[in-house]
């Protein structure tokens, strides 16, 4: 958040509040056990500039609730009202020509361990530009994905992130972008905020959520581009060195997109493949300018309504 600039608002269980005001207690079971899970969802304009669509959100809704309920935390809004929430935020947000990504935190305010546990849903959203390097340089790190024994790691929880954090920063003071991580059995699981693919022989290949990753939207979708596109897709484990012998390779998520690899502990890929024609590809989709059955872009014509242009912000700390 640090690279992004704090927007005026935020929605708190459905209300428009301040984006400063926005507070957690200490005594929160979110801090103390690490009890938050979280979406990042992205709206797009389209190629005209006219109509913004949220990409997926009954997915996004679908998998905070997964997350949820797997971490016994009770969820108090139904699809319409977490889709009502981000129309709302859009309204104050928006600007033309930007993109906005959303992130709703659900976490636990109330409850010593499982009991009588209540959570909030807090909305924050951020006028997007790309954060990432592109191409990106990678290595892989020393720490490994937790299993799935340890944390579950195919939901969106904020106690996965510890780990991946340590790898970043283990990866940056080597002078790379992003870490891979290695799952228990050593085989690769996941950036540390996005899902890798690989091309190799006319084939794509990305790990399955069980090789210790996150059940990423993103890969999904790009699952049904390349079926339309004819491209061969599977999803089964990878080796390090079969990554490391891959003609190219990806990063997959719904901030990266589809953002290629250059490069991984030294070894170089090819950037002109199959991954840059199924990037080029899921653009378009996410520009309204390819339709695919099952890929859903959800309008939010209130919010192109109320366009409005968001405050001068100040930098997040
Ligand atoms: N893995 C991790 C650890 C992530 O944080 C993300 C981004 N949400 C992904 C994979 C990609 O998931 P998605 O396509 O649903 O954004």
């Amino acid at each position: 958040i640090s690279q992004l600039t704090t927007p005026p608002w935020a929605l708190v269980n459905g209300e428009l509040v301040p984006y400063t005001d926005v507070k957690i207690h200490i005594g929160a079971e979110a801090l103390t056990r690490a009890l938050s899970v979280f979406e990042g969802v992205k709206g797009y304009w389209d190629s005209a500039g006219e109509v913004f669509s949220l990409r997926t959100p009954r997915r996004h809704y679908d998998r905070l609730c997964r997350s949820a309920s797997l971490f016994h935390i009770p969820v108090r809004f139904s699809y319409d009202e977490f889709l009502a929430g981000l129309s709302t935020l859009a309204g104050e947000l928006l600007v033309p020509d930007k993109d906005l990504w959303f992130r709703p935190t659900m976490f636990v305010t109330h409850g010593h361990w499982g009991e009588a546990t209540e959570a909030d849903l807090v909305v924050t959203a951020f006028s997007q530009r790309k954060l990432d390097p592109d191409p990106m340089r990678l290595g892989v790190t020393s720490w490994r994905r937790a299993s799935d024994l340890v944390l579950p790691t195919r939901v969106k929880s904020s106690a996965n992130y510890v780990g991946a954090r340590m790898a970043r920063i283990e990866v940056r003071r080597l002078g790379y972008d992003d870490a891979i991580m290695l799952n228990d059995f050593g085989r690769v699981a996941e950036a540390t905020g996005a899902c890798v693919l690989i091309a190799q022989r006319g084939r794509i290949v990305t790990p399955p959520t069980s090789e210790s990753c996150l059940d990423s939207i993103t890969v999904d979708i790009l699952e049904e581009v390349a079926k339309d596109l004819g491209m061969p897709f599977e999803r089964r484990p990878i080796e390090r060195t079969e990554l490391l012998a891959a003609d190219e390779c990806g990063l997959a998520g719904t901030i990266s997109e589809l953002t290629l690899v250059s490069e991984l502990d030294g070894v170089e890929y090819e950037q002109s493949g199959l991954l840059a024609q199924l990037r080029q590809r899921y653009l378009e989709l996410m520009r309204g300018d390819l339709v695919l059955p099952n890929v859903d872009l959800v309008p939010l014509v209130d919010a192109s309504r109320a366009l409005r242009p968001v405050g001068a912000g100040v930098q997040a700390g």
